[in-house]
């Protein structure tokens, strides 16, 4: 996070885009030159919303990764110069868009493991000390 946490419109848009990175593994969709060097490049790491390997044919590409997520593109440029992003402007591009349509489904899919996770233990937890006592 670049900004201070000063409680404006920006830095709710930017703590957006940094839960995305946080809870849905989301990777930056804007090119940063200096992730390129190859001492900084962690090019192995995996990132839902880009692909490596898009098929191509006559300059245009389709992204196998996310054929049937509805919505989603295939745009070439995702935190890399080769990988390819599901939209052309999202929340993980530019601060104040939308998330895409792959960053959606992540959410979903990361608000529904916090909902798992955080109600299913205390249930058991209680019942197990009711028995107990
Ligand atoms: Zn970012």
């Amino acid at each position: 996070m670049y900004h201070a946490a000063d409680g404006s419109t920006e830095t709710s848009y930017e703590i957006l885009h940094e839960l995305g990175h946080s809870m849905a593994f989301l990777g930056d969709e804007y090119l940063d030159p200096e992730r390129e060097s190859p001492s900084r490049k962690l090019d192995f790491m995996f990132v839902p919303n880009c692909e490596r390997n898009p098929v191509c044919e006559n300059n245009i590409c389709s992204c196998p990764k996310w054929r049937n997520v509805a919505g989603a593109g295939c745009y070439k440029g995702c935190t890399y110069e080769e990988w390819y992003r599901d939209s052309d402007y999202d929340l993980m591009r530019d601060i104040y868009r939308l998330p895409g349509p792959v960053d959606t489904l992540q959410f979903r899919s990361a608000m529904n493991r916090y909902v798992d996770y955080v109600q299913e233990p205390i249930s058991i937890e209680i019942n197990k000390k009711l028995q107990i006592l």
